[in-house]
């Protein structure tokens, strides 16, 4: 994720996994959480990230999966297949929310697995896949088809988020395309470091993209992740051609939400926060309307609690959240290049 979707079953503003989703809208409205929860690769060769079989205790899941079928009476081969075929993901928790996440009322998806090791991470609890568990596409998409009247009447929908869901591209693959089958508006929550990972398929059952720019200096985004920022740069940018006559993919156009977290010490470098604003302001350039929103989504501690439980070490457990004035410094930085901020 990207700057990470809300903490999941906690409904705690975002800050890790696929995305961030919007402290800047005050506590998301949950409307059916799963009791908070349990807790390589699928790609191609060019792809540096590891596909991992969940190991998670056989049981019918009620906490984080509520409701969801677990596929665990698999063998471990079988189940490694059935992931490279998409059939079967690594799943950590879903729930339903609304005003986050994406238009409408949502049901956000997040799975297990990311390359990234954000300093801030709210997800912890979904950066391996093993610590998921193994569920169908199938499964979820009765699960999807269950909401459809809710997401009509709300003009809302999925949310895939993580972790990082293009961790596992065919297993979003098939939860996407079997959700454009039912007529429902769709977002993937993403850092975008595997965006390479999404083809143009995938693109075209994708309504909406929350892009999760973590920095805008490349070394900053280093110490911050633990990777590189070019991949999120460059898939931003196919993102923003997505459509163009001539444009590096065939896929339709696709609207993007820009999130970026503010960390004071550690994001909030006024250059850094400048570059962020420039590239998100380019890509409008690029495909005018690509971006129609920015979250800049002040850090919190609200995930604190998790790295403990997991007994790693939280780099930020000292810092505070930013101020007011430096939040809107910031999001004043954005809304000079003429983006909707917020
Ligand atoms: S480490 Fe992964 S899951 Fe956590 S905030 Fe970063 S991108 Fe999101």
């Amino acid at each position: 994720m990207p700057t990470d979707s809300t903490t999941p079953g906690t409904a705690t503003p975002p800050l890790g996994g696929g995305a961030g989703r919007g402290a800047l809208l005050g506590a998301p409205a949950v409307i059916g959480v799963p009791e908070a929860g349990q807790a390589s690769e699928l790609f191609g060769d060019s792809i540096p990230v590891d596909l991992d079989v969940p190991v998670a205790p056989r049981r019918r899941t009620g906490a984080g999966l509520s409701g969801l079928t677990v596929a665990d009476d698999l063998e471990r081969s079988e189940k490694l297949a059935m992931m490279r075929s998409g059939e079967l993901g690594s799943v950590h928790s879903w729930e339903l929310v609304t005003a986050v996440d994406g238009p409408g009322t949502r049901l956000t998806v997040f799975l297990n697995g990311c390359p990234l090791r954000c300093l801030y991470c709210h997800n912890p609890d979904t950066l391996n896949m093993r610590d998921g568990e193994p569920v169908s596409a199938r499964e979820l998409l009765a699960r999807v088809k269950r909401y459809v009247p809710v997401f009509r009447a709300t003009k809302g929908g999925i949310t895939l988020s993580g972790g990082e869901v293009l961790q596992q591209p065919a297993f979003a693959g098939r939860i996407l395309r079997g959700a454009k089958e039912l007529g429902v508006h769709t977002a993937v929550d993403t850092s975008g470091f595997l965006g390479a990972a999404m083809t143009d398929e995938m693109l075209a059952d994708t309504d909406l993209v929350l892009l999760d720019v973590k920095s805008g200096d490349p070394e900053t985004y280093l110490a911050v992740t633990k990777r590189a920022l070019q991949p999120t740069l460059d898939f931003g940018r196919r993102l923003a051609a997505s459509g163009l006559p001539g444009g590096v993919t065939s896929a339709r156009p696709v609207e993007v939400w820009v999130r970026f977290v503010l960390v004071p010490g550690l994001t909030d470098d006024e250059r850094n926060v400048d570059l962020v604003a420039a590239y998100t302001a380019e890509l409008n350039e690029i495909r005018p309307g690509t971006v129609t929103r920015v979250e800049v989504l002040p850090f919190h501690q609200m995930g604190r609690d998790k790295w403990s439980a997991l007994g790693r070490d939280y780099a930020l457990g000292d810092t505070e959240p930013p101020s007011v004035e430096l939040t809107e410094r910031v999001r004043q930085q954005f809304r000079s290049r003429g983006l909707a901020t917020f």
